[in-house]
């Protein structure tokens, strides 16, 4: 059975940039995944997932929302649920987060606020290299040494221009064997 895959925009509401990525997913993922759409821009920042003092979405409470609404309810087995939140976000002990996945859910978050940028295209891509490092994580990937592959991690904006929108050859096996497995 194949994994499907949901994107839910939180508090998002750019549906060509949704349209976009949702393209560049489908030629990128070395292995097959169904990628649905959610065009349902959820808004969580009135609720306890959101941290008024630091203006900050809890990454861990954002994802355990996403997972009690869509994987209990409404999503069927093996799916995954990958939010994108128009905000930043941070765990506990940490500044920021870029995103965080949590593979025992299979939910993860990406927080886009950190990756604008004036240059859209740039944007894109950022926002393109984040979901895929972040699916790479719910897939059962690790964090890659290789500087270029999309799973290596990054502590800066700029880390993350370094690495290209690509799994390396090492990532893309390790994603087939347990895929298949
Ligand atoms: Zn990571
Ligand atoms: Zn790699």
């Amino acid at each position: 059975m194949r994994a499907k895959l949901l994107i839910q925009p939180v508090g998002f509401n750019d549906r060509g940039t949704l349209y976009w990525l949702v393209g560049e997913l489908k030629r990128r993922l070395p292995v097959e995944v169904d990628v649905m759409l959610s065009l349902w821009p959820i808004n969580l920042d009135h609720l306890e997932v959101f941290d008024w003092s630091r203006m900050q979405f809890k990454a861990v409470k954002v994802n355990e929302l996403l997972h009690r609404l869509f994987k209990e309810v409404l999503m069927p087995r093996r799916s995954l649920i990958l939010g994108l939140v128009a905000g930043d976000g941070y765990v506990e002990g940490l500044n920021f987060v870029f995103g965080l996945a949590m593979p025992e859910l299979s939910t993860a978050t990406v927080y886009t606020s950190r990756l604008e940028t004036g240059d859209r295209q740039l944007y894109h891509l950022r926002i393109l290299k984040e979901v895929m490092h972040e699916l790479g994580h719910l897939l059962g990937l690790g964090h890659c040494p290789n500087r270029r592959c999309v799973m290596s991690f990054s502590n800066s904006v700029s880390e993350v221009d370094l690495k290209e929108p690509w799994f390396c050859p090492v990532c893309v096996s390790k994603l087939k064997s347990v895929t298949s497995a």
